[in-house]
Formats: C-alpha cells, sequence, structure tokens
C-alpha cells in the first residue's frame, strides 16, 4: 500500500542530516508514484511533488526528526493546502433555501440527500425533499424509505415526467408549509450524456439553488476527475460530495478534483447508515491520502517548539545533581513555546515528570516565573543563597508575598531530592526525559 511505499521510499534518506538536491530527487520521484497509486491524477501529481521538491530543498532540519519525516510533513502542508486549506460550508439562503443534488447514477446522490436531510434536521433545521429522479420507478421509492427513516417529508409525483416541474412544485410545498431546506434529488446516468445534462442544468435554472453539490464516487479513480470537470463546465458547482470513502479508497481523486475544477469538496459520505456523513477537513484527507498520520504528527510537534539540544543539556544536569533556576527558567520558555500544556508539558525531561500530576493551565507558571525572574542570576544558579532577606527582596520585586517565594523553593528542593534519587534509582547512564 501507499504506507509501505513511502516508507521504501523514506529510506533513502534515513540518517542523512540534510535534505539535498539528490536524496530529494529520488524520494519525491516515489513520492509521485505513490500519489499515481492513490488516484491522484497523473499531472497533478507531478505539479505536487515538484512544489515538494522547491520547499523542501534548503530547508532546516530539526534535529530531532528524520529528513523522511521532514518530506512527509512538507508533502501532507502541500496536499492540505492543494485541497483547499480550510473546511468549507454549504450556504442556506433563500426561504426556503434550496439545494440540488447532481452526479451520476450510482454515485450515491440519494444516499446523500437523506444523509444531509439528516444533518440538517439534526442541526434544528426544518427540511423538505424531492424525488426528482423521474427515469427509475424505484428511485423514489428509495428516497422515500429513507425519507422516513430520517424522519423528513418527501415530494413525489411518481406521474409526472417533469424534473423542473416536480422541483418547482416541492419548493412552493415547502414554502407553504413554513419548511426552511428543499435538497432536490435528481436523475442520474451511468456515463455523462448530453440528454441529462439539459436536464440538470434546466432544473438548476428554475429553481436557482444557493448550494449546489456535485456527487462523486472516489472509488471511480480517474474517472472522477473527467466527470468532475463536464459537471462543472455545465453546471458551475458550489461543493463537491466525496462517497463510498468506506472502502479502501485513499482519496487521491479529492486531490484531483480540487485542483481540476477548483471547487471546494464540502462533505464525505462514507458508508450506507445515515449517519456516516462528515464535512470534509483537508488535512485529514492529506492523512489519509499519506497513510502516516503518526509521522506527520511527530514532526509537527517536534517542529513546534522542542529544542532537543537543551534538552539533552538540562539532562545532564539533571543527572549530576546541578539542575537549577536557570534551567527550570529554560524549562518553562519551552514549555509555554509548545502551546497545549497538559499534553506536552510530560515531554520535557525533570521539569515535565514532576508537573504532570499537577492541574496546570498557562496562567499557573506566572508567579512561578515572576519570582524566577526576580533572582540574580547568581542566585538562580545556587538557590542555597537565598536567605531570609533575599527572600523578602525576591517576593516583592515579583509582586508575591514571601510564602510565595518559600513554596516555590519548598517545591523545588524536593524537586532536586526526588531527581537526585531517581538518579540513584537509574544508575547513571540512563537519564530521565526525551531518550526514552
Ligand atoms: P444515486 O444513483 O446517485 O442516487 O446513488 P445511490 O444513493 O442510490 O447509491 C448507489 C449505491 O451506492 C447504493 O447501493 C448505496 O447504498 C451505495 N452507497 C451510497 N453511498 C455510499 C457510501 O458512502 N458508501 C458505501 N459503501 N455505499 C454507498
Ligand atoms: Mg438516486
Amino acid at each position: 500500500n501507499l504506507s509501505t511505499k513511502l516508507d521504501k521510499a523514506f529510506k533513502n534518506l534515513k540518517g542523512q542530516g540534510s535534505i539535498t538536491e539528490i536524496n530529494v530527487a529520488t524520494t519525491v520521484k516515489e513520492i509521485r508514484r505513490a500519489l499515481i497509486d492513490a488516484d491522484v491524477n497523473f499531472k497533478v501529481a507531478k505539479e505536487v511533488t515538484d512544489e515538494i521538491k522547491n520547499k523542501s530543498l534548503g530547508q532546516d532540519i530539526l534535529i530531532s526528526v528524520s529528513p523522511g519525516q521532514m518530506l512527509v510533513k512538507i508533502t501532507q502542508d502541500e496536499l492540505t493546502s492543494l485541497m483547499g486549506g480550510t473546511q468549507e460550508n454549504i450556504v442556506l439562503e433563500g426561504n426556503p433555501a434550496v439545494i440540488l443534488i447532481a452526479g451520476l447514477q450510482g454515485s450515491g446522490k440519494t444516499t446523500f440527500t437523506g444523509k444531509l436531510a439528516s444533518r440538517l434536521k439534526k442541526e434544528g433545521k426544518s427540511v423538505m425533499l424531492a424525488a426528482c429522479d423521474i427515469y427509475r420507478p424505484a428511485a423514489i421509492d428509495q428516497l422515500k424509505v429513507l425519507g422516513e427513516q430520517v424522519g423528513v417529508e418527501v415530494y413525489a409525483e411518481p406521474e409526472n415526467k417533469n424534473a423542473v416541474e416536480i422541483a418547482q412544485k416541492a419548493i412552493a410545498e415547502a414554502k407553504a408549509q413554513n419548511k426552511k431546506v428543499v435538497i432536490v434529488d435528481t436523475a442520474g446516468r451511468l456515463a455523462v450524456d448530453e440528454q441529462m445534462m439539459n436536464e440538470i442544468a434546466a432544473v438548476k435554472d428554475a429553481i436557482q439553488p444557493s448550494e449546489t453539490l456535485f456527487v462523486v464516487d472516489s472509488m471511480t479513480g480517474q474517472d472522477a476527475v473527467n466527470t468532475a470537470k463536464t459537471f462543472n463546465d455545465r453546471l458551475d458547482f458550489d461543493g463537491v460530495v466525496l462517497t463510498k470513502l468506506d472502502g479502501d479508497t485513499r482519496g487521491g481523486a479529492a486531490i484531483s478534483i480540487r485542483k481540476v475544477v477548483e471547487k471546494p469538496i464540502k462533505f464525505i459520505s462514507y458508508g450506507e447508515k445515515m449517519d456516516a456523513l462528515d464535512v470534509f477537513y483537508p488535512e485529514r484527507m492529506a492523512q489519509r491520502v499519506l497513510g502516516m498520520g503518526d509521522v506527520v504528527s511527530l514532526v509537527e510537534r517536534a517542529q513546534q517548539a522542542f529544542d532537543e539540544d537543551e534538552a539533552k543539556r538540562i539532562n545532564q544536569k539533571i543527572r549530576k545533581n546541578q539542575f537549577n533556576f536557570e534551567d527550570f527558567l529554560s524549562q518553562l520558555a519551552q514549555i509555554k513555546k509548545m502551546g497545549n500544556l497538559k499534553d506536552l508539558v510530560g515531554m520535557l525531561p525533570g521539569v515535565g515528570k514532576m508537573m504532570k500530576d499537577i492541574d496546570i493551565d498557562d496562567d499557573a507558571f506566572k508567579p512561578i516565573e515572576a519570582i524566577i525572574l526576580s533572582m540574580t542570576k547568581e542566585e538562580r544558579e545556587n538557590p542555597e543563597l537565598l536567605d531570609g532577606s533575599r527572600r523578602r527582596r525576591i517576593a516583592k520585586g515579583s509582586g508575591t508575598t514571601v510564602q510565595d517565594v518559600n513554596k516555590l523553593l519548598k517545591q523545588f528542593n524536593e524537586m532536586r531530592k526526588m531527581m537526585k534519587t531517581m538518579n540513584k534509582l537509574t544508575g547513571s547512564r540512563r537519564g530521565m526525559g526525551l531518550s526514552n
């Protein structure tokens, strides 16, 4: 699968300290092959990988991640931005708001119509469905069954063979009943054909939807792109729904479609159950395409702030029982840079381990930091110097009380004692923290 292939690709880079022209060229070729295997259109895959190559050359490699991991991260960022970067919602305007559903037969339109109705209903909106697939008698029944299942009324006229008329009447009926949203399910053909396109275009013209969604089966791979293009040329739709992502499709079509038609993907559908629907998140899809979520988050975290050299230096000091307030301050700075304290504080050696069980929020560090900053450098390096008069001066300077200063000193001494004990337990060769 793709993940194994990328693993292989990145092996080329393992153990190398920087991203250079030569190792990137080999790796990028592998990435390109892997993307094509994941159904990304060939031309698109080439553009993506050229971009990756440009971006990766000259990048500083973080000490704590391999060049391979770094490339994964660059690739993921590139794929994410290709898919629009952020999540985009559907537009509901008008009274009622009208959503038109278009796509080939079997792409999952009717199923999606039911799912979307269920979702909007849960959001507190009143919905009506319009059955405009007039060619297959079973199509109306299928929509009725789904409507019943999710508790939404379906407007249908089994004898009427005019899709435009049915759609218009459904909207009038919804208005009369004060419904807020009408979703118009339409007919599709097995392949693009002129008559079908004329019909759906006529429906769109007549009802002026605030949102036209193109539904496409993600398993159709390369064909999905061509279909999307044809529908977009004719309908100028607003968004794409990618269905059947519950199979082992990797979703490469999402990248190609976005790139070719320049319309956002708005929903993904991943099963036959009515709740198997999600809004589309470009970042998650990029991860899916790459199949390497864990590596990516590792790179992200390392990139966020972590200075491994500093961590090693502090580890050394802990091992030699020389941990002082200067080191404490440096660790506080690192913790703050990393953002989400609760999750990340445990990653730090020394202080992290000590504070893991304490209830932490960002403000909790402020008085501590103020106290330490009020010490002289000499005092920070030699906490033994802190007698009564120095403590009073520090309390005054930091806007805290002598009790606060005493408390911190007490905690600090306990921490050092604990470090000493741990050093004895683990022996001098194994430190705490990062290297575990
Ligand atoms: P339409 O012709 O475009 O209206 O497509 P349908 O909604 O009737 O779906 C065609 C077939 O695909 C049906 O058997 C659906 O149950 C199935 N289907 C639709 N969406 C999904 C999905 O997200 N995952 C899976 N596995 N099957 C789906
Ligand atoms: Mg249908």
